[in-house]
This record gives structure tokens, sequence and C-alpha cells, in this order.
């Protein structure tokens, strides 16, 4: 039989019933997946199992699904960028960010993605395929084991549209948010989406307890149409509506993500549309100053500009804070680092 069960992908009760068809009893579910989400990369590590279950086990399994390629640490501020090759050769990244509150880990979802936003590297090269649970988890007990530390935070803001792959999401925050496993908090976890309006309400009937950050960017259709193309297909107002409902189910304030693009979507008139959409609702704004991407035209907005629409914003009752520029000199935009290395392979 091939390896071919990925053990980070498994719940308990996958375990369980693994552990039952092996001949082995229930209870080793539970101990494998402790093992597991331990972070360790060899099967032969699980000290705890009998020899014989070990060596089946290894038959038709595998923990580690993927390999460190390159870390960037940043100089300014320590945060590091991981490079991952996976089983099948395809390359993802992931950021580690390091708080006062703790370490916060940015997953990617997919291997590239489809949605086409005009200002970010993750898309350029299209979508290549979605990555499992277990691939999603892989960075952060990866990265947990490469610095030794506990990660605290999770934001689902790497490459891909995680509602695009809503199965292997859900799957995902299920397993990291285990007693047994990493046992993050939903409440530490962000899942950033361009507004897939079905998911959206999918996501409202979870029963968890995450924040929803929505990549907003433009305060009317006529620009989002042009700088997000999936605006064609669900539009502010289908978002609005969406996340006023998500509000009524879950009762969680959602964050609005709105990069400040050079004279594109950052004046005053634009700060004071947005307020106007977002009046009266359970939100706060995140003003991200736009990381210029090699391969695109658009230019981030003077710091003065960027205070500017936060002003406006708080003038008008929105509450908004501006995002702190983390690794601004080791690649930070979205998907720069992958598409670098893809790039490199291709000369
Ligand atoms: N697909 C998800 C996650 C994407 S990345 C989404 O669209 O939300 C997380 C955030 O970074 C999104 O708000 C995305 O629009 C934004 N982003 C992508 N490229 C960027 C860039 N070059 N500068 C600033 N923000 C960027």
């Amino acid at each position: 039989m091939n390896r071919e069960i990925d053990l980070r992908s498994c719940s308990i009760s996958d375990l369980e019933k693994l552990s039952e068809s092996l001949g082995e009893k229930k209870f080793r579910g539970k101990q494998i997946f402790g093992w597991v989400h331990k972070g360790i990369d060899s099967i032969e590590d699980m000290n705890n199992l009998p020899k014989k279950f070990i060596d089946e086990l290894k038959l038709v399994s595998y923990v580690n699904n993927m390999d460190i390629l390159e870390v960037l640490t940043s100089r300014v501020d320590g945060t590091k960028k991981y490079l991952f090759a996976l089983k099948d050769g395809n390359v993802i990244e992931s950021v580690l960010m390091k708080y006062r509150h703790g370490n916060t880990v940015c997953v990617s979802t997919q291997v590239g993605c489809k949605m086409g936003c005009g200002f970010c590297a993750s898309t350029i090269g299209g979508i290549v395929r979605n990555l499992s649970a277990g691939e999603i988890i892989g960075q952060i007990l990866s990265i947990g084991k490469n610095i030794g530390e506990r990660i605290s935070n999770v934001v689902l803001m790497g490459s891909g549209e995680p509602l695009d792959n809503y199965n292997e999401v859900l799957k995902f925050l299920r397993l990291v948010n285990n007693e047994l496993g990493l046992n993050i908090g939903m409440r530490n976890i962000t899942l950033s989406t361009c507004g897939i309006v079905p998911k959206i309400l999918d996501l409202a009937k979870e029963d968890i307890q995450i924040t929803l950050a929505i990549s907003l960017h433009a305060s009317n259709d006529k620009l989002r149409d042009k700088i997000m193309p999936i605006n064609k297909v669900y539009n502010i107002n289908s978002i609005i509506n969406a996340c006023k409902e998500y509000i009524k189910i879950t009762n969680r304030r959602i964050t609005f993500e709105y990069s400040l693009i050079k004279g594109v979507n950052d004046d005053i008139e634009s700060a004071k549309e947005l307020a106007g959409i977002l009046k009266g609702m359970l939100c706060h704004v995140n003003l991200i100053p736009l990381n210029e991407v090699r391969e695109k035209s658009f230019k981030s907005s003077e710091n003065n500009k960027v205070k500017a629409f936060q002003d406006t914003l708080m003038k008008y009752g929105i509450e908004a804070t501006i995002r702190r520029e983390l690794g601004s000199d080791i690649e930070a935009a979205c998907g720069q680092l992958r598409k670098d290395y893809i790039d490199k392979g291709d000369n």
C-alpha cells in the first residue's frame, strides 16, 4: 500500500478509525493526534506507540508534508517569511509575525489564486490547486518547530482565497482549534476574503467565533470592478448585506480591509463614501498602505494621505486603524516571494 494518508489532515475520529483498521485500540487515535500536532515530523517519534503499530502506520501514512526551502528574516522587526515545498513540488509561502501579544502565523490556503485582484502578486500565475487542511496546518506546525515557540494567533491572509477552498479551510479551523492539538482559540483566528457572498452566509452558520475580514479596497462598484474582478459577481451591496446577516447571526465585529493605492482609492471623497456604506455596522476598518508589487504599476499612498483617510472615517464615526507595516525589507507583499522563486526556476 502507498503511504498516502496525510496524518496532519486527519481528525481524531479519522485517526481512531485508522488505528482500529490496523488492529489497534481506538484510544491510539488521540495519541497520534497529540503527536502530530506537537509538530513532530516522523512517525518514529511517536514513542508511546507499540513498535509494530509504528511500522504499520509508516506503511500507510506520513506526517511531514512540507519542507522549508527558504527563510527570510526581517532585520527591521524580526518578521520571518517562509517558503515551503509541498510533496508534489508546489511551493507556498507563509509569514511569522512577532507581536507583543504573541506569535501570529499568516497561512496560505491555495497554491496561487484565481481571483485576479489588480494589486496582488499571489494571483499573477492563476490558481494551481487548493491546499488540504493538513497542508494549511502544516505551515503552522513547521514554523512552530522552526522557532521553538508557541503560535498563538493565525490569520488566513496568505496566498489564495480561503472561501474558494471552503471545506478544507473549515476542516483546518477545527483541527487548529482542537484542545488536544495546537488549541488556538477561534477568537485568535482571522479569515480574510475578497467577498464570496454565499460562503460568507455559510460561514455565519458554522457556529465558530473567528474574526471575518473583508477585502473591500474600494467604496463604489465602478472602482471595485476595476481592481477586484470578483466584484462583477458579488458587488459591494451584496457583500454588505451578507456581512449584516453575518453580524446578526454571530454577533461578531467584522473587519474591512482597505489597501490604500496612490491616486486610485485614497482620496477624501472615497473615505466619506466608505463611511456612508459602513454606517451603523458592527465593524472597523483596517487601512493597509499598499505593498508595492514589482509586476504591477500601483503605488502606495503617502503617509499623510493614509492619516487623512483614517481621520475622515473616524470623523464620520467609523473606527479605523492603520496596519503597521511588517517585514518591509523581505518581500512582504502577498505572494511575491513564491512568485520570485518560480520566476528564478523559469530562467
Ligand atoms: N483572498 C483573501 C486573502 C488575501 S491576502 C482576500 O482577498 O482577502 C490578505 C489581504 O492582503 C487582502 O485584503 C488582500 O486584498 C491584501 N493584499 C493583497 N496584495 C496586497 C498588496 N500588494 N498590498 C496590500 N494589500 C494587499
